[in-house]
């Protein structure tokens, strides 16, 4: 889920998935309703909400579509590339689809992808793999150059995102975590996300609240506030299995429709253009894990991958990978098992001071619902990241990582 703060659309992250806005923000709650004692269970009186975007969160959208698009067609983030840019950027993506709509904002449009790999082909940057990335990186003299990921193995990487990738013939490597493909993963974006999708009432025990989602803007801004919650303590990622329960949401059901399967990882990474690389076993939050259990977490999900593609697995992903989540601890433990890079979610271009530090290289999230291809235009030549250091300096030492 989906970067970190990126969009206020970005549902998906996991997923990489962003973090909405502040509630008091993004939305607002028409009205407070005494809840109907004749909808609810026996022995359940959940306070209800519903909630919806704010014209304000709704304009501000707009404002920020707006100036992101003429940066990027003016040719100011091209202009900006010149400085901003390094010697190449990390993309990231989740999900692929034909419909933003039906994942309630999440994932690239397959369209939006398309454009955005012609617009590489345009802007004279290589299309490389992390191996070569890290060559490149090494020789003062190498082109610039953009690498592509995936996070978390959905089939939709292979069966919506690979055959553009054939068209323009430029490789991408998908992070994959061991219990998406043994389908025990607590899936919790896919969980919430089917249980607005499937129903007009939640009933969120977690909170004690019941919320009424009967319709598209009521859904969106639902799935938001409930992702967000799930954010701002990754602890309670752990709390929602009787909520998916009391929902109908089956956690393994929902990984075998979206995640590949073991043979289907065996077999993308056998394409010439596909690598898969590791992503941990479970996918939880590194920093809330002893030492030991980072080791594990990595170590087994290494050997997962190893075993199945009867090949080193030298590239690593940070599940949730902002600063706050991951960090040098992190990095040293993945140093230590023998991987080539690590990536975060971490806004920023590839400079050639980061050959010093392979271990928590930033990245650039491009998995956006509206205008795809003037939000990469903008990633790639580092504007966004130049305007998260902004942000950050203006923040001061006492910012928000923590
Ligand atoms: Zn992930």
């Amino acid at each position: 889920m989906r970067c970190l703060r990126r969009s206020l659309w970005g549902i998906g992250h996991m997923i990489g998935a962003s973090v909405p806005e502040t509630r008091q923000t993004v939305l607002q709650k028409p009205m407070a309703m005494a809840s109907s004692s004749a909808l609810l269970p026996a022995g359940r009186d959940l306070p209800e909400e519903n909630l919806r975007l704010t014209p304000w969160a709704k304009a501000r959208r707009r404002i920020k579509t707006l100036g992101v698009k003429a940066i990027a067609q003016s040719g100011v983030a091209r202009l900006a590339g010149w400085g901003l840019g390094g010697k190449g950027a990390i993309l990231m993506f989740h999900e692929f689809t034909h419909c933003n709509r039906a994942k309630f904002g999440s994932g690239c449009h397959v369209e939006d992808f398309d454009l955005i790999l012609n617009a590489l082909g345009d802007s004279g940057r290589d299309v490389v793999n992390l191996s070569e990335a890290v060559r490149r990186l090494n020789d003062p003299d190498s082109q610039p150059f953009v690498v592509l990921t995936f996070d978390d193995g959905y089939r939709s990487n292979v069966e919506l995102a690979l055959p553009v990738m054939e068209r323009y013939g430029v490789p991408a490597t998908i992070y994959v975590p061991t219990e998406a493909v043994t389908r025990t993963i607590n899936a919790w974006w896919l969980g919430l996300r089917d249980i607005v999708r499937k129903n007009d009432r939640v009933d969120f025990e977690p909170t004690g609240t019941r919320y009424s989602c009967p319709d598209y803007d009521s859904k969106v801004a639902t799935l938001r506030h409930l992702i967000a919650w799930v954010w701002e303590d990754f602890r309670r990622a752990d709390m929602l299995n009787q909520t998916f329960r009391d929902n109908d949401a089956s956690l393994p059901d929902l990984a075998e429709k979206y995640f590949m399967s073991e043979s289907q990882i065996v077999e993308a990474d056998r394409h010439p253009l596909i690598e898969i690389a590791a992503h941990t076993t479970t996918h939880r939050a590194l920093r809330l894990l002893s030492d030991d259990e980072v080791r594990s977490e990595i170590a087994d999900n290494k050997q997962f991958l190893e075993s199945r593609l009867q090949r080193p697995v030298t590239h690593f992903a940070y599940p949730y990978g902002q600063p706050s989540l991951s960090g040098r601890r992190e990095a040293d433990i993945v140093q230590s098992l023998g991987f080539q890079t690590a990536v975060t979610t971490d806004p920023g271009c590839l400079q050639t001071t980061h050959v010093d530090d392979l271990y928590l290289l930033p990245r650039q999230d491009c998995e956006y619902s509206e205008d795809g291809l003037a939000n990469a235009v903008c990633s790639i030549n580092g504007v966004f990241g130049a305007m998260s250091g902004l942000r950050s300096s203006m923040v001061g030492s006492s910012g928000s990582d923590h």
